[in-house]
C-alpha cells in the first residue's frame, strides 16, 4: 500500500489548486501567531535598516504552511523569491547559478533543505555567511578556483526534520521557527476561506466536521474539502453540511480522530506483526509497504502527538492508547513498559 503522500501523480492536481488558495499576505495567513509575529518584527527591522533579512529556517510537518510563509516573507520584503529544493540542487555549479542570479535582498527558498548533499551544503555555508562562493573552473592542472561575490540575500530553508540538519547548517540560520499543528478553530477558518475562494457552499457544521478530522494540517483540510465538494455535487444538493462531510470522510477512509488507512495500517502492523513493538523504522516500512521517510515525516508526528505511538531508542512501539483505539486488550507478552 502506498499513500497519496508518496504518489507524485496524485499530488499534481493538488499543486494547482494549492496555488489558487495559498494566502499571499500575513493578513490572510491564519494561525501560527507566534511564528507570524516573529517574522513581521524581523522583516520590519530589516526593512528599516535597508538590509537583507537574516536567514530563516522553518521546520514542521508537511502541509503546515512553510512554502506559503516563504512567499509571504518575500512579498512583505518587496523582493523576488527563487525557489528550489534540496534534492534538486545536485552540483555546486547548480547552486552557484541560482545564487548569482539573486538581487540585493532577494529570498532564496530551499524546500527540504535537509536533503542537500554534503558538497552543495558546504558551498552554501560561505554563501550564507559572507555572501561569496568559491567555484573551481577547469579541470586537471589548469583547474583554479575563483571567488564570486553575491548580493546580500535571505535564505529561507524549510525542513520536516530539524534533527536531520547538520549543526553547521542549523547554526547559520539567525531565525529558527517551528510550525505546529493547527487548532480546529484555525482549520475551520482556513476551510471557510478556501470555500469562499473556490465558490464552495460549506455550512458551519460541515466545516467543523472536516476541521476536526484534518490532522491539524491545512493541506489535508483543503484536500478533504475538495473531495467533499465532489461528493456533495454528485450525491447531494451541492452543499457541504455535516452529513455530507461525514459521508465523504467515510469514503476517504478517514475516521473520527482523523486517522487514515495508512495510519491504521502502521499501528495495526506494530500490534499484530511485531507484538506491539519495539520495531525498527525500516522493518515497519517494509511491512506496511511505505517509504521509511514518509512514515517518519508524515505519519509519525501526528500519531506521536496523539499518544498512539512511541518512539524509543529501540524502535517504534504501540501504547496502551493504541490498543484502546482498536478495542484490543494488551496481552502478557506485550512490553513490560506499561
Ligand atoms: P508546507 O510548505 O509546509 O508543506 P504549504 O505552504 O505548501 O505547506 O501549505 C499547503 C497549503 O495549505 C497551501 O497551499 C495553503 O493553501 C494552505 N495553508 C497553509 N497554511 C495556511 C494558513 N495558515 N492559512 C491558510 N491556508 C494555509
Amino acid at each position: 500500500m502506498r499513500s497519496e503522500y508518496s504518489d507524485p501523480q496524485k499530488l499534481i492536481d493538488d499543486v494547482e489548486v494549492e496555488q489558487s488558495v495559498r494566502p499571499s499576505a500575513f493578513s490572510e495567513f491564519i494561525g501560527q501567531h507566534k511564528v507570524v509575529e516573529n517574522l513581521k518584527l524581523y522583516i520590519r527591522a530589516a526593512r528599516e535598516r535597508g538590509e537583507a533579512l537574516d536567514h530563516v529556517l522553518l521546520f514542521g510537518p508537511p502541509g503546515l504552511g512553510k512554502t506559503t510563509l516563504a512567499n509571504i516573507v518575500a512579498k512583505e520584503l518587496n523582493v523576488n523569491i527563487r525557489t528550489s529544493s534540496g534534492p534538486v540542487i545536485e552540483r555546486a555549479g547548480d547552486l552557484a547559478g541560482m545564487l548569482t542570479n539573486l538581487q540585493h535582498g532577494d529570498v532564496f527558498f530551499i524546500d527540504e533543505i535537509h536533503r542537500l548533499n554534503n558538497v552543495v551544503e558546504e558551498y552554501l555555508y560561505s554563501a550564507m555567511e559572507d555572501y561569496n562562493i568559491d567555484i573551481v573552473i577547469d579541470k586537471g592542472p589548469s583547474a583554479r578556483s575563483i571567488q564570486l561575490n553575491l548580493e546580500p540575500f535571505t535564505l529561507i530553508g524549510a525542513t520536516t526534520r530539524l534533527g536531520h540538519l547538520t549543526s553547521p547548517m542549523r547554526d547559520r540560520f539567525g531565525v529558527v521557527l517551528r510550525l505546529d499543528y493547527y487548532t480546529n478553530e484555525d482549520l475551520f477558518n482556513i476551510l471557510k476561506r478556501t470555500a469562499k475562494i473556490l465558490n464552495i457552499e460549506l455550512i458551519t457544521a460541515g466545516a467543523r466536521e472536516i476541521a476536526k478530522r484534518a490532522r491539524g494540517t491545512p493541506r489535508i483540510a483543503n484536500r478533504i474539502l475538495r473531495r467533499a465538494r465532489d461528493y456533495a455535487q454528485i450525491k447531494a444538493t451541492g452543499i457541504i453540511d455535516q452529513e455530507v462531510a461525514r459521508q465523504s470522510l467515510k469514503l476517504l477512509d478517514i475516521d473520527e480522530r482523523g486517522l487514515d488507512a495508512m495510519d491504521r495500517a502502521i499501528l495495526l502492523t506494530i500490534i499484530e506483526k511485531f507484538t506491539g513493538g519495539p520495531v525498527g523504522l525500516n522493518s515497519l516500512a517494509v511491512a506496511v509497504g511505505e517509504d521509511a521517510e514518509t512514515i517518519e515525516d508524515v505519519y509519525e508526528p501526528y500519531l506521536i502527538q496523539n499518544g498512539l505511538l512511541q518512539r524509543t531508542a529501540r524502535g517504534r512501539q504501540a501504547t496502551p492508547e493504541t490498543y484502546k483505539y482498536f478495542g484490543l486488550k494488551m496481552t502478557s507478552d506485550q512490553p513490560s513498559l506499561f
